[in-house]
């Protein structure tokens, strides 16, 4: 369904268009045509290969090309050259969530505003709140705007960094000179969002491996090539280190790559303490640094200092190292433990795949068992189902589950909660439902008060299993709404309501400090990728690294269930 993608194009044209002064009634009939397709029944996919799209109304010509050019080649010529007409500047402001092309526009007409410091300046000036369509919320949410685009520069999500990890990893590994290969950093970590990529090697000889490296077919930018370092700027911005080590030193060096900086810090204390010293090189007797008494795997490390293995996503210095003494570290979850997707949409609403697709990914996967959601009545741009059709879906669910005895299809829907806390669909609905996750998609800039009471009265319903990404942020793009998390996790333990970990890349909510607080409290997780198309099963791992972030065991998470087990917990909530 990409009726929401074209309406969205056509709003950005027609925002464009009025940045360069086009005659309203273009402007109007851009707008005209993305409503009218936003509140369409069908999918405008169906309708383009009928060619029936010059009888929607209001879909001239000049429209149904550009629809037919954007939908085959995912890309629109049109819209590229406009933003060509557009100073680099303005567009730049314009990215700045709370801005967008119209407010841009003014600033720069008003104030000849064409920079993002100069309209920190401005803002903080108060020179905005005057001009026509802006007031103090409106600079409260540029300066929010502004802080959000400097922490997400230069950033990218961990899924995009490992996809790109992985490939020159295993072009590296190909090569007969290496011997060893892997990537360190917070990409290994599982941190959310990442700036640059560390790899070590370690290689028979290093010329043909760094020569390699630098001619990657996705290097953008060459830095700079060593002997042992060499450095690029990938495709997509994102700056890439490769490091050749010695073999003996391998381990201790993709401990030190590895970090977090604190980790190290709080290692070296520790090191110290027991009259040694570690570095990139190994771990010395203090002063006898020429012979390493460890380095050639970091369990090495870690055990001449008298700890445990410390998995890499718990080297934050939060306790971590104490625990590790104690020999405590918990068994953390892995992918293998995973029995099925709490939470992905089929075509009943916004996903691509039907019920059967579905299940044979799910299959594939080697799951057991999956929970179908998918959009409320009231998220229309979502594709929300009516009442009737749930039904409908409820069914087609039932049947597929009577002929395939060894794969469950768990009837799900997510609910949205409405302002004042009820749920989109009656409860007569819910009961019929396997599963039932509630969350919110609207009323994002509430009070922290009003939003934790409306997840917390959703959570009082009996009907609701788990709240699906509790905090809404997008990272990059959106703040988490207020919300008081510990007042939801107290809800959440008294309810006996699970609590999502939404593997979406940009989501990836709940996050780890949340997780460990939950399993403290006795909560469950539950792992969602939250998948709209077949291929974003994938993204099931990111929620695995976070609940691995989080300390989460296999016993913490629902995922890791018999759909039985799960069943049976259901019943008695
Ligand atoms: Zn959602
Ligand atoms: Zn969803």
């Amino acid at each position: 369904m990409k009726n929401k993608e074209v309406a969205q194009l056509l709003y950005e044209i027609a925002e464009l268009l009025s940045l360069s002064e086009e005659n309203p009634f273009r402007i109007r009939a851009y707008e005209r045509a993305a409503q009218v397709i936003e509140a369409l029944p069908q999918l405008i996919e169906e309708i383009t290969k009928k060619d029936e799209l010059r009888k929607i109304p209001g879909i001239g010509e000049g429209i149904a090309e550009k629809i037919k050019e954007y939908l085959s080649t995912g890309r629109l010529k049109y819209i590229e050259d406009l933003k060509k007409k557009i100073p680099e500047s303005v567009l730049e402001i314009m990215s700045i969530s709370g801005m967008g092309p119209k407010k841009a526009k003014i600033v720069y007409d008003k104030l000849q505003i064409t920079s993002i410091p100069e309209l920190e300046k401005a803002v903080k000036e108060h020179q905005l709140a005057s001009l026509p369509g802006f007031g103090e919320k409106t600079e409260e949410n540029i300066l929010k705007g502004i802080e959000l685009k400097r922490q997400s520069s230069g950033r990218v999500l961990l899924f995009t960094a490992l996809i790109t990890a992985k490939t020159v990893v295993e072009s590296l590994s190909k090569l007969p000179q290496v011997k060893q290969v892997a990537y360190a950093g917070s990409l290994r970590r599982g941190k959310e969002t990442i700036r640059d990529i560390d790899i070590l090697c370690t290689a028979t000889k290093s010329k043909p491996v760094m020569d390699t490296f630098i001619n990657l077919p996705w290097v953008r930018e060459k830095l700079a090539q060593g002997e042992t370092k060499s450095s690029v700027i990938l495709e997509g911005g994102t700056q890439c280190d490769l490091r050749v080590v010695e073999p003996q030193c391998f381990g201790a060096a993709l401990l030190y790559f590895t970090g977090s900086k604190e980790h190290n810090i709080a290692l070296r204390t520790l090191a110290n303490k027991k009259g040694y010293t570690i570095n990139e090189y190994g771990l010395f007797k203090l002063k006898e640094e020429d012979k390493p008494l460890a380095g050639l795997t970091e369990n090495d490390v870690y055990e001449k200092l008298g700890l445990q293995f410390i998995p890499p996503e718990l080297r934050e210095n939060r306790g971590e190292i104490e625990i590790a003494a104690k020999g405590k570290i918990p068994l953390l979850v892995e992918e293998k433990d995973i029995r099925g997707d709490l939470h992905v949409h089929s075509k009943y609403s916004d996903g691509n795949a039907t019920i059967e697709q579905i299940a044979e990914q799910a299959k594939r996967k080697g799951w057991e068992w999956i929970t179908i959601c998918d959009h409320s009545q009231s998220l229309k741009v979502a594709g929300g189902v009516p009442v009737k059709e749930v039904y409908r879906k409820v069914e087609e669910i039932k049947r597929h589950n009577t002929k395939n005895k060894n794969f469950r299809i768990l009837a799900s829907m997510e609910v949205d909660i409405h302002n004042d806390g009820s749920l989109d669909y009656e409860d007569e609905l819910l009961k019929e439902l396997d599963f039932v996750i509630a969350a919110i998609h609207t009323g994002f800039k509430q009070s922290e008060e009003k939003i934790t009471e409306r997840i917390s009265l959703a959570m009082e319903n009996k009907y609701v299993n788990m709240i699906a990404h509790p905090t809404g942020r997008l990272l990059g793009k959106r703040e988490p709404y207020a919300v008081n998390m510990e007042k939801i996790l107290e809800k959440a333990k008294k309810t006996h309501t699970a609590i999502e970990i939404n593997a979406f890349p940009e989501r990836l909510d709940l996050y780890d400090i949340y997780c460990k607080q939950a399993k403290e409290m006795g909560i469950m997780l539950g792992i969602g990728t939250d998948a709209h198309t077949l291929e974003q099963f994938d993204y099931l791992g990111l929620g695995v690294t976070v609940a691995r972030r989080g300390w989460l065991e296999k016993k913490n998470l629902l995922n890791t269930l018999k759909v039985d087990e799960l069943l049976e917990l259901i019943r008695k909530r």
